[in-house]
């Protein structure tokens, strides 16, 4: 069924009882062309482009609980663009303009809006390194506006432009950066995938990895074996785990990142707004919910849940940008596990294992990267060669010693 204006208001006046489910759900077969392991966004665009833009039909996605019940909807579901670092700079980019254009893709309203992102800052030294970044961003064909702060004051009205301890200095606006709702995509790929012809397969953990003479054959899984001719491995927070099911140590630590959402309040933060000087960002959800978050709790875990210092300290990084905030009641915080590489930056790449891929290291910024993952992996997967924009995000970097480090914290995972 096509989604249209037209369909919903058939439906509607059908009692809204001709709707079909949104995918299928089928059993697993013996064997496939590729399996994908992960069904969260990056696994689950991997597949639509994979059917998409290679033409290729034989695919599983497996998934060990539900569709988007990962980090793919948990996340605070910023999208942007802002990146300065070559590697970087040009993925994210073509990321953003796959977003763009991704509703009409997929035939499915993924709540993408365009609102603006802006970067505060706080001394000369950040205003210096955040004109940098936006020459970068101009540089690479995206937009980038220097705000200074009566610039800042005009948009944002609601800060605390009085506070002595971190004044606001002014802003990097990047207008077309924005949100998206999280689980809409998980959704739409979905969709988008299973008309396509790729399988989904929910409640089906992969156990094991079977490889014979240095090639991959296909997976062990709570559903029975499966045979394979190629293996992708997309699964966020559980790389680690997965990996060392094939023998491969990853440069990967799982760690937690909590994220907050208070009651529904009237429209009054119309950008995503992040803190220069406190890790603190905010935007609020077209349902009215302000949605903020901080940095990772600091010591890595797989529990996908966080502890109350850090949800002391964002709320106090908080108050001190928009003491507004305080008013507010926090509705509801989850947590959900980061695959924090030591450089901060993501890999898309092949392994030691003939047909066997990886796509992972997303840290904190995956849910910006999922078109723009999804298509450099099915590429590398499709045609075993590096999709150019991704080039960059080789497994072997950490050996080579050639890192990717946006942040320039070096090299630890938690500091990204
Ligand atoms: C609180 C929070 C806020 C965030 N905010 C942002 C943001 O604003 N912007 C942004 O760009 N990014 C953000 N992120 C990061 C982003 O959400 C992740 O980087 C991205 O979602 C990870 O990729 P994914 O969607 O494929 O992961 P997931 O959805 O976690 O998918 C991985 C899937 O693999 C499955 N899996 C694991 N092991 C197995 C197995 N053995 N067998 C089968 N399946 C398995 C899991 O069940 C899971 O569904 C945030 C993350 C969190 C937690």
């Amino acid at each position: 069924m096509r989604y249209s204006g037209l369909q919903v208001l058939a439906q509607g006046l059908m009692g809204n009882r001709g709707w079909k489910p949104v995918w299928r759900d089928p059993e697993p077969k013996p064997a496939y062309d590729i399996v994908i392991i992960g069904g969260g966004g990056h696994g689950l665009a991997t597949a639509f482009y994979l059917a998409k833009e290679h033409g290729l039909g034989n695919i599983a996605v497996l998934e060990k609980g539900y569709l988007g019940g990962g980090n793919v909807g948990r996340n605070t579901t910023i999208v942007r663009a802002n990146y300065n670092l070559p590697g970087n700079s040009e993925f994210y980019s073509h990321s953003l303009k796959l977003w763009e254009g991704l509703e009409a893709d997929l035939n499915y309203n993924v709540m993408h809006s365009q609102r603006g992102v802006i970067n505060l800052f706080h001394s000369d030294g950040q205003r210096d390194a955040y004109a940098r970044r936006g020459n970068a961003m101009i540089n690479q064909g995206d937009d980038a506006i220097l705000l200074d702060r009566e610039g800042c004051r005009r948009m944002l009205p609601y800060l605390d432009y009085d506070q002595t301890r971190f004044p606001i200095y002014g802003g990097l606006y990047h207008p077309r950066g924005g949100t998206a709702r999280h689980d809409a995509v998980a959704w739409g790929y979905a969709r988008a995938a299973d008309r396509r012809g790729v399988d989904l397969i929910q409640q089906c953990e992969v156990t094991g990895i079977d490889i014979a003479g240095g090639k991959v054959t296909g997976v062990q899984t709570t559903r029975g074996a499966i045979r394979a001719a190629k293996v992708a491995i997309v699964v966020a927070g559980r790389s680690g785990q997965v990996a060392a099911m094939a023998g491969l140590r990853l440069p990967v630590e799982s760690h937690i990142l909590q994220a907050f959402v208070t009651e529904g309040l009237k429209p009054c933060i119309d950008h995503v707004v992040t803190y220069g000087m406190g890790h603190f960002y905010i935007s609020q959800s077209d349902k009215g919910g302000l949605v903020f978050g901080g940095d990772l709790d600091f010591y890595a875990s797989y529990a996908a849940r966080g502890n109350l210092p850090m949800a002391e300290h964002v709320m106090e990084a908080g108050l001190t940008l928009m003491p507004m905030i305080g008013k507010a009641r926090v509705l509801r915080s989850w947590g959900g596990i980061m695959d924090m590489t030591p450089d901060g930056s993501p890999i898309i790449d092949k392994t030691h294992v003939d047909g066997l891929y990886i796509d992972c290291g997303w840290c904190y910024g995956g849910f910006k990267a999922v078109p723009g993952s999804g298509f450099s992996f099915a590429h590398l997967i499709a045609t075993d060669r590096h999709h150019e924009p991704a080039a960059r995000f080789r497994l072997d970097r950490f050996r080579r010693g050639v890192l990717l480090d946006e942040e320039g914290t070096g090299s630890q995972h938690n500091l990204h």
